[in-house]
């Protein structure tokens, strides 16, 4: 498995695993813990949710998961930004610590930018990770802007991580918060890495990645982690696909194609706004 470094120099895989939309439907739940368990045994050990997601349904699902081998996961919830005062934060935890029937998170990211002041949001997450409740605090769907003005408040600089839209068809942060992040050594992690499907269906990807033997989401990921500190987490309910996804790891592509895949998918050449999902 290859890794990602956070700025404490705590070292993550760069292939983890989503879980929006788990913990919606009693009649999936088993299939979305046999799936989250598939991608552990699979060295997939970074697993991403959220208070929002199933309304906690998501964590619980991932709570069962985890179960019996906590320490060898690094476990990723967020808080919604209506919850992110100083208070609201610490409360917010709490309760998602219970669904995760876990005493800790290793990392804990504000899900978008809301009414609070960072500054607040940032005294929350600092008292969290004093309190042991949290081990490192990080931010989602910030744009450069964001990350700057971050930066200026009171320990601000202790983010860890960045959680933004990225994937071979959504590709604006490579022009400025990409590199802005990576001169940092703050690892992006991209969400929503295959486009939620949509782009598996494009026959260039399908072509290049046919000649790796590989599958088109396969090569789709390899994009994803092709960039220095960048961890993706691909979300699948079954564990067939998230052995499929597993497969990303280790595939090589010639310079050629990965030009190949530049044309098809083209770099941003301007600023594009940060796009949301
Ligand atoms: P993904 O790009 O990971 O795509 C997930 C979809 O693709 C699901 O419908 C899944 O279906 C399907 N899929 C997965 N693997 C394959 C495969 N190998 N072949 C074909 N289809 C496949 O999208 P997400 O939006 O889920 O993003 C990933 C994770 O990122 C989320 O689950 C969440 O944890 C996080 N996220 C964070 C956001 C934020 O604002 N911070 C916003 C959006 C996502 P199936 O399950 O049936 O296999």
């Amino acid at each position: 498995m290859t890794s990602a470094t956070l700025p404490s120099g705590t070292m993550v895989p760069s292939l983890g695993l989503g879980t929006w939309k788990m913990g919606e439907n009693a009649r999936t739940a088993d299939q979305e813990v046999e799936s989250l368990k598939r991608g552990l045994d699979l060295g997939m050990t970074l697993i991403d949710t959220a208070e929002m997601y199933g309304e906690g349904g998501s964590e619980i699902i991932t709570g069962k998961a985890i179960e019996g081998r906590r320490d060898d996961v690094f476990l990723i919830s967020k808080v919604y930004p209506y919850n992110a005062s100083y208070q609201g934060v610490i409360d917010a935890c709490k309760r998602s610590l219970k669904r995760l029937r876990t005493d800790r998170l290793d990392l804990y990211l504000l899900h978008w930018r809301g009414e609070y002041d960072l500054e607040e949001t940032v005294a929350g997450f600092e008292e969290l990770r004093k309190a042991g409740k949290i081990r490192e605090w990080g931010v989602s769907n910030f744009d450069v802007e964001d990350m700057e003005e971050l930066m200026e408040v009171p320990d601000g600089g202790n983010c860890a991580a960045n959680q933004v839209l990225y994937n071979l068809s959504r590709r604006g942060i490579e022009y400025d918060l990409l590199p802005w992040c990576q001169e940092r050594g703050i690892p992006v992690m991209a969400y929503s890495p295959i486009e939620q499907g949509r782009i598996l269906r494009n026959t260039e990807l399908i072509r290049i990645a046919k000649a790796y033997q590989a599958t088109p989401a396969q090569l789709a990921l390899a994009f994803v982690m092709r960039s220095q500190n960048t961890i993706a987490i691909p979300k699948s309910s079954d564990p067939h696909r998230v052995e499929e996804n597993a497969g990303a790891i280790g595939l090589e592509i010639s310079s050629e194609d990965w030009a190949a895949l530049d044309a098809a998918f083209p770099a941003p050449s301007r600023k594009q706004p940060l796009e949301m999902l």
